[in-house]
């Protein structure tokens, strides 16, 4: 017997009331109940993203989102600025490519952050491009990006401002309309706690703009059947309906919490944990690190898949590893979902234990006492941690 502790920056634990809600037979998707349904799930989406704007349904990952924001709002031969740092907004390259356009890079090594700045300098170079891709948690490697920054500075200009939101809106501050993101994109299975399965992206007056004027290379998510079928509250295709009432019953929940309540519990569990690890040695990915989630470099001297190893085989305990150039080099974990102050002790201590069953020495206690410390500060203090 082991408890499993699913700890990954996605998916992550679905709250148990939510779950239930899957026990339920199937029902259709054309009724007047389904759409009271989407209307409740995009109202408590608005609230949690921090915006008037549209929102529609995509049955598909997180990446089917990502997809469906290149392939609306640009087409081939069209100039797109990606902010390009890490795995996943390597992606918005990839995706841009597959469909014949060019992208231009601002590329930075992993770990690092993007300048306002400097997107304004290349914005300014290149006034043909029509949208900068960027990514608030950038999950391969821990960075919080500068996300109100880079729209003060797009806002200004013809381009609209993309951003994936997939692993942390709904965990840590994002205003959506107050930074002006254009088009933000976000998944069921991450800070939301619901089944992988369903994307969602909000989507502006200006950015609906250029979606009208754009030669679209897409037929399943082309937004206009979307927007469409939104006046009649449904979506165009099939509805993931089960998958919906779970995010239903989990947006009430973090709007009962209230979301900037949520934004300061992630911020207090990530400092407590970025605090741990510090003082047993490790080294953070990051020096701008999202507070959705948390990655480290193993140790050099140890073996890092027997790290892992351990955390899952005598802890119950699934980190993420690294992906790309990372790969076999750090492990990442999540603060969004029903990760508590108590689970973070817990791991912490689970962490400095397998260390030390792996020749790395750390007095024991240090991390739990570096994190209690945190934990002891009041709310309104921890971001100086
Ligand atoms: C998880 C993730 C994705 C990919 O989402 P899928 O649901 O696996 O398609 C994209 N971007 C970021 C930042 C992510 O964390």
């Amino acid at each position: 017997m082991r408890k499993y502790r699913l700890l990954t920056p996605g998916p992550t634990q679905i709250p148990e009331q939510s779950l239930l809600a899957l026990a339920k037979q199937v029902t259709h998707h054309r009724t007047d109940e389904a759409s009271a349904l989407y209307r409740s799930v995009i109202s408590g989406l608005q609230q949690v993203f921090c915006t008037k704007n549209d929102i529609y349904l995509l049955t598909g990952s997180g990446t089917a989102a990502m997809e469906a924001a290149v392939t609306n709002f640009a087409t081939r031969g069209e100039k797109i600025l990606v902010l390009s740092s890490g795995k996943f907004s390597e992606r918005w390259a990839d995706v841009a490519r597959a469909f014949g356009m060019e992208p231009i890079l601002y590329e930075l090594p992993w770990g690092k952050r993007f300048h306002p700045a400097e997107v304004k300098r290349l914005l300014n170079a290149n006034d043909d491009i029509v949208a900068v891709y960027g990514t608030l948690c950038e999950t391969s490697t821990g960075v919080g990006h500068d996300i109100e920054g880079i729209g003060c500075v797009v806002r200004e200009t013809n381009a609209l401002f993309v951003v994936d939101g997939i692993s942390a809106t709904g965990a840590v501050e994002c205003r959506c309309d107050d930074w002006g993101i254009d088009v933000l994109v976000v998944g069921s299975q991450k800070a939301l706690m619901g089944l992988p399965g369903t994307a969602m992206i909000a989507v502006s007056e200006k950015a609906w703009k250029k979606c009208d004027k754009t030669e679209k290379q897409a037929f399943y998510f082309d937004f206009v059947k979307y927007k469409k079928n939104d006046a009649d509250s449904t979506t165009p295709f099939t509805t993931p309906k089960s998958q919906l009432e779970v995010l239903d019953l989990n947006l009430k929940l973090l709007l009962e919490e209230g979301i900037t309540t949520v934004w300061t519990r992630t911020a207090k569990l990530a400092a407590a944990t970025r605090a741990g690890f510090t003082a047993m040695g490790l080294q953070l990915t990051t020096a701008f690190p999202s507070d959705a989630m948390t990655a480290a470099f193993i140790p050099e001297s140890i073996d890092a898949k027997a790290f892992m190893k351990t955390l899952e085989n005598r802890f119950g305990i699934k980190f993420a590893g690294g992906q790309g150039d990372w790969k076999g080099k750090i492990f990442r974990m999540a603060h969004f979902g029903l990760i508590d102050e108590c689970d973070v002790l817990g791991i912490l201590c689970a962490v400095e234990l397998t260390l030390n069953s792996l020749g790395f020495a750390v007095p024991f206690g240090t991390a739990a006492s570096a994190a209690e410390m945190v934990f002891s500060t009041n709310d309104a203090d921890c971001r100086r941690w």
